[in-house]
């Protein structure tokens, strides 16, 4: 039996148990919230530029750090090595963009009659982030620096499963000489120190990254309290390809293949226009049989292995023995090994070509023009990202206008930048994180009315 008190953690790729780290219960969630308060107070009376020198120098302690962080979300989370480098690269930017943040966060002042508006932008207090096993260090990283960066103190939840570099990026902080206990890691479950999270009144705000299901609950427990919540959620976003696109671009496997498919905006409907059905079909069966799918800390690895054995089943589960696909190949195991496949005969309406699989599996749908492409990217209940491959830069407005989805890309696979604002439309989340808005997302607005009246 497994101990609530416990959590294990597996690397994916050998099934090994490579450390067992202690879960929070609720009472040491409430501990770490009541040393945050304090932290929090003397953090937001810094002077901006003094925060912002504190969180370069933590950039630059993770940038020290990169090949450790990479090799740590290798084993802990299955990632290849260049991805894992790249994630390492990501928290240590967004760093650096949330201390510029720090420094120019500023309010404004609005004339009235006998008078001043001041507006200030104060920020919130602690912030509670609860994060899934999918990119443990940039979703980390995403909640919580910009936070930080505009006076807040955080409490990070990692998943069950990955809370290692999070931990990590933690004892970081402390030796860059971030306070103590402004950014606390507590890794724990869902339903005990999760919930103590949500439901906790010093927090004043939750940033939840996770699926569909769990982020509707935290939605709830949230409202009852009035408390903010950003929800980062589930996708099944396109990739709309017209017969004038470049077709080998347009069907980069990686684009759905990316972290073995456990990617929020990876593009698993792959809509294709009629007349390049069949052309585009040859191109992905070639394309699948050459991923090199193994050991992640390979530099030549391009796919690992899924994050556990109920990912696994739940994967397999949308691809029964001999439905009609094209797969490349993937090691028996140990490790949690799904080879990358393309349903070629789902139906649109089917579960595999409408619900999130988190997995290496895409489904291959044919459309017949422009409006039927829309109609088909539109019909499902996410909304998160997608992209439009067209030489008609008329069409590629058009469609990029209609698709109901929070980043969209054409002519290119491209999704996350710090820089940009990240979200989903529909069941794929609510509230948005990164880009120029982030520090301000963690922040309440406030007006003083400055009187100029002299004495009567
Ligand atoms: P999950 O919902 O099972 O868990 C996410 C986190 O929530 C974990 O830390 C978990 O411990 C915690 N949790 C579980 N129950 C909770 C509760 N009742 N109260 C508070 N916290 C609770 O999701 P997962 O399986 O870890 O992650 C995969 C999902 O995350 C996918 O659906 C994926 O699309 C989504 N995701 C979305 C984005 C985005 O930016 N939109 C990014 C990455 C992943």
């Amino acid at each position: 039996m497994t101990d609530p008190h416990q959590l294990q953690v597996v690397n994916p790729a050998t099934e090994e148990i490579i450390a067992t780290v202690p879960a929070a219960s609720a009472e040491e969630v409430n501990t770490a919230v009541a040393r945050a308060v304090p932290a929090q107070r003397a953090w937001a009376a810094l002077a901006p530029a003094d925060r912002a020198r504190l969180l370069r120098r933590f950039a630059d302690t993770v940038d020290a750090h990169t090949e450790e962080l990479a090799l740590l979300e290798v084993r802990e989370a299955g990632h290849t090595l260049g991805n894992a480098r790249w994630e390492a690269g990501n928290a240590r930017d967004l760093l650096l963009y949330a201390a510029g943040g720090a420094e120019r966060l500023t309010g404004s002042q609005i004339p009235a009659p006998g008078g001043w508006n001041v507006t200030f932008h104060e920020p919130l207090g602690v912030v509670g982030v609860i994060a899934p096993w999918n990119f443990p260090m940039p979703i980390a990283a995403w909640g919580s620096f910009p936070a930080l960066a505009a006076g807040n103190a955080v409490v990070l939840k990692p998943a069950e499963t990955t809370p290692l570099t999070a931990l990590r990026l933690a004892g970081l902080a402390l030796e860059a000489g971030l306070p103590e206990h402004l950014f606390q890691v507590l890794p724990g479950h869902g339903h005990t120190a999760g919930r103590a999270l949500v439901d906790h009144p010093d927090i004043a705000k939750i940033v939840f990254t996770g699926s569909t299901r769990t982020g509707h609950e935290v939605a709830e427990r949230c409202a009852r309290l009035l408390k903010p919540v950003t929800l980062e959620l589930g996708g099944k976003s396109p990739n709309i390809v017209f017969a004038d696109a470049d077709l080998k671009a347009a069907l980069d496997p990686f684009s759905f293949l990316d972290n073995a498919g456990q990617d929020c905006c990876a593009r698993t409907r792959v809509l294709v226009q009629r007349e390049v059905y069949d052309e585009a079909r040859a191109h992905l069966a070639d394309a699948l049989a050459a991923v090199v799918v193994g050991d992640p800390a390979d530099e030549k690895t391009q796919m690992g292995p899924l994050i556990s054995r109920a990912q696994l089943d739940r994967v397999r589960s949308y691809v029964p023995d001999g439905a009609p696909a094209l797969r490349g190949t993937a090691p028996d195991g140990p490790g949690f090994w799904f080879p990358p496949t393309v349903l070629t005969d789902a139906a649109p309406d089917s579960p595999a070509a409408r619900e999130e699989i988190f997995g290496p599996v895409a489904v291959l749908l044919p459309f017949d023009d422009e409006r039927d492409a829309i109609r088909l990217a539109n019909d499902t209940p996410y909304g998160l990202s997608g992209s439009i491959w067209t030489r008609d830069l008329g069409r590629a407005l058009r469609v990029s206008g209609a698709v109901r989805a929070g980043n969209l890309s054409v002519n290119s696979h491209s999704s996350v930048r710090y820089w940009t604002p990240f979200g989903g439309f529909k069941q794929s989340g609510l509230g948005r994180e990164l880009g120029p808005d982030a520090l301000t997302a963690f922040t309440e607005t406030k007006n003083v009315f400055l009187s100029t009246e002299g004495p009567a």
